[in-house]
């Protein structure tokens, strides 16, 4: 098969990441969660003990920090920080370190080298991957839903109280859509979906048939 590059955007709770690693199993293609490396890269800067508020103490932390992903673990110096990097801590935080231009140039490159590294062909999900990332690809979707539903799933996927997840995502989404660089937008050529009334087999589905017109 030629390299097929599958972008997934749209902000939490839309179902981002379990469609995009279903679509990746069907297609036999590698995943690629770009949130992860972001959650990664500001475990690094906390655990480096730098002044947050101060792009270039985070940049350089991150600029030293060996950050992957395998095999749906992600590694932090070899370390695996899966779990560490969804807590309060990294959550809290992620979208201010997100928000550095620097930060985003760093990790933008190691996105790239990933999929060239896993031969090509990939699905990625993201924020600006069908933007800013990878702007060719052949198939770029945007996945959308209501606030109310995001938030309801985030709190049945991690058990938090639902008024905590609205705050939460209230905050995120505004931080990472009004950002200088790279901020949260519809890729120019992605198939909108709103998963508020869908089944999660009903977009994988219609994400499938869109590789499938593709290829
Ligand atoms: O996808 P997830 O919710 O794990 O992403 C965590 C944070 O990482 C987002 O709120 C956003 O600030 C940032 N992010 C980003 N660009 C990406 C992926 C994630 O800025 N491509």
């Amino acid at each position: 098969m030629r390299d097929v590059i599958v972008t997934m955007d749209g902000p939490s709770g839309t179902g981002k990441s379990t469609v995009s690693r279903e679509v990746a199993k069907r297609t036999h293609l590698p995943h690629l969660d770009t949130g992860a490396y972001y959650r990664a890269a500001t475990l690094a800067a906390i655990r480096a003990g730098v002044d947050l508020e101060s792009e270039d103490e985070v940049t350089r932390a991150v600029g030293v920090a060996d950050i992957n992903e395998e095999h749906d673990g992600v590694f932090l110096d070899g370390e695996n920080v899966s779990s560490e990097i969804r807590g309060g801590a990294v959550t809290t935080h992620v979208s201010r370190v997100s928000a550095y231009p620097q930060v985003r140039e760093i990790l933008v490159d190691m996105q790239r080298e990933w999929v060239k590294s896993h031969g090509g062909s990939a699905v990625v999900e993201g924020r600006d991957i069908g933007s800013v990332v990878f702007p060719e690809a052949e198939v770029k979707i945007y996945l959308d839903a209501d606030p109310s539903v995001r938030a309801r799933r985030r709190a049945l996927q991690f058990g938090d109280d639902p008024d905590d997840v609205v705050a939460d995502l209230e905050r995120r989404d505004t931080f990472d859509s009004t950002r200088a660089v790279s901020p949260l937008s519809i890729p120019e050529g992605a198939v909108i979906i709103d998963t508020s009334a869908l089944t999660f087999n009903q977009v994988v589905e219609r994400v499938l048939d869109l590789i499938a017109a593709h290829s």
